[in-house]
């Protein structure tokens, strides 16, 4: 079995899912007492947030890289990073580290394709939503992407930072998530992306009438099946 990297902390919330979902899978396709080979390095989420929210992405790829580089040398075999946002970042972590690196919209795309779905929208942080990187990064798996409006973004976004990121799960606002969700159902979304590792703290399958592809599952799935790839067992 490989050892799986995660550089968490952003929020812990979701890490500590991340954590449980990777041993989860390894126990159910391994059995016995088996348990994930793993190593976190978590940062602190105030430094994260206050960078991200002064634009300084200079700043967040240095702190990603030096994450990144003290896995590697703990001796991960592959890297992901435990939050949509901060992919921003993934490409200087590729070039600054030579172990692979799964991108959690690839490990998203990869899932959305072969469930057949062809739009899908797009729930997460501003920088998420609004930015090209995660869009970008969909694009080859051949789904149309949409996203709320600019008032819904907003409302989304403040749920993340002021509640989702600190812990804080309320029904007003899991309320407001199903009505932004429903709404870009009646726009054509098939399914709804949750690409904020702590939305489906929030947010679950029965929530909402179309298909909910979560995150945080689907990208902490996929690197136990990269971790666990030459063991003798199907996947
Ligand atoms: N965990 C969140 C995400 O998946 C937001 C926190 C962050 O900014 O990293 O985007």
């Amino acid at each position: 079995m490989k050892t799986i990297g995660l550089i968490g902390g952003m929020s812990w919330e979701s890490s500590a899912m991340y954590y449980e979902l990777i041993n989860k899978r390894v126990k159910e396709l391994l059995g016995g007492f088996h348990s994930a080979k793993c190593i976190l390095a978590s940062v602190d989420f105030a430094e994260i947030e206050a960078l991200q929210h002064k634009n300084d992405w200079v700043g967040l790829n240095k702190l990603m890289i030096k994450s990144a580089r003290q896995l590697e040398n703990a001796g991960a075999d592959l890297i992901i990073l435990c939050t949509n946002t901060m992919h921003l970042c993934s490409e200087e972590i590729i070039k600054n580290t030579a172990i692979p690196f799964l991108h959690i919209a690839d490990a998203t795309g990869e899932k959305i394709k072969s469930n057949g779905l062809k739009k899908v929208a797009l729930l997460g942080t501003k920088f998420t939503m609004e930015k090209e990187f995660y869009k970008d990064a969909l694009k080859s798996y051949e789904v149309d992407v949409i996203i709320p409006n600019e008032e819904d973004r907003e409302i989304v976004h403040q749920i993340i930072y002021k509640e989702l990121v600190l812990g804080i799960l309320k029904d007003d606002s899991r309320e407001e998530l199903k009505r932004v969700i429903r709404e870009l159902g009646q726009e054509g979304a098939e399914g709804v992306i949750l690409g904020c590792t702590e939305i489906p703290l929030l947010i679950k399958q029965n929530d909402v009438s179309i298909e909910v592809f979560d995150t945080t599952k689907i990208h902490a799935e996929r690197a136990v099946e990269m971790a666990l790839k030459n063991e003798n067992i199907t996947l």
